[in-house]
C-alpha cells in the first residue's frame, strides 16, 4: 500500500506495521545496513547478506524483484562468527527478509519522525472522532440508500447535521444573547 502514494510523489504520512524489531536482545534489521547498489546488506561485522550466491544464465531461475526477497549469510563465516550469540544465537546462519516496496517503507518511517507528521496524526484524529460520531451517534453504521449517489446523499445529509451541531455549539442560544 506505501509503494503506491511514493511512486505518484504523495508523502505517506502513514504508519508503517514492522515486524523487523526484536526484543531478545539480538540484532534486528535496522542494525544491518542496506546496500542498494549491489541488492545486500552489510552486518555490524562487515559481512554480506546476499540473496542468491550465485549468477543465474537463465534470468527466470534469479531474482525476481517481487513480494518479500531474503537475504542469508554466509554459513560458515556466522559459525565462526564471534558476535554469533548477538546475531543469530539459534541459527547456523543469519537471514533478512526484505519487503518489496522496503524503499516506500522507509520514505514513510522518516516521515513518521518529523514534525509535521505529529501535525498529521492530530488532524487524522479529529477526522476519525467525526466518523466516530457519524457511526454512533448519528446512526450510520450502515447506509440506507444503494450505490454511490445514494451513498453520496446520506454521507452529504450526515455531514451537514454534524455541521449545524458544531454551530449550535458555537453560536449562543438567541435567548442566552438576551441575558448577556
Ligand atoms: S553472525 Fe553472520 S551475519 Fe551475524 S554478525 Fe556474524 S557474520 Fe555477520
Amino acid at each position: 500500500m506505501l509503494g503506491w502514494p511514493v511512486e505518484r510523489k504523495i508523502a505517506p504520512h502513514i504508519p508503517v506495521i514492522d515486524k523487523a524489531g526484536r526484543t531478545d536482545g539480538t540484532w534486528s534489521r535496522a542494525d544491518f545496513e542496506w546496500d542498494a547498489d549491489n541488492d545486500q546488506y552489510i552486518c555490524p561485522e562487515g559481512h554480506e547478506l546476499k540473496q542468491f550466491r550465485r549468477s543465474y544464465s537463465d534470468p527466470n531461475r534469479g531474482p525476481t524483484g517481487t513480494g518479500v526477497a531474503k537475504y542469508r549469510g554466509p554459513k560458515l563465516t556466522c559459525q565462526a562468527c564471534p558476535s554469533k550469540p548477538r546475531c543469530c544465537p539459534n541459527m547456523d546462519f543469519r537471514s533478512i527478509t526484505r519487503e518489496e516496496h522496503e524503499d516506500a517503507r522507509q520514505v514513510a518511517r522518516d516521515i513518521a519522525r518529523t514534525e509535521q507528521y505529529d501535525v498529521s496524526m492530530k488532524l487524522r484524529k479529529k477526522v476519525e472522532m467525526l466518523f466516530a460520531l457519524l457511526k454512533r451517534i448519528l446512526g450510520l453504521g450502515r447506509l440506507r440508500l444503494r450505490g454511490p449517489c445514494g451513498a453520496n446523499d446520506e454521507f452529504l445529509l450526515a455531514a451537514t447535521a454534524q455541521n449545524l451541531r458544531k454551530l449550535a455549539k458555537i453560536l449562543p442560544a438567541p435567548q442566552q444573547a438576551q441575558k448577556a
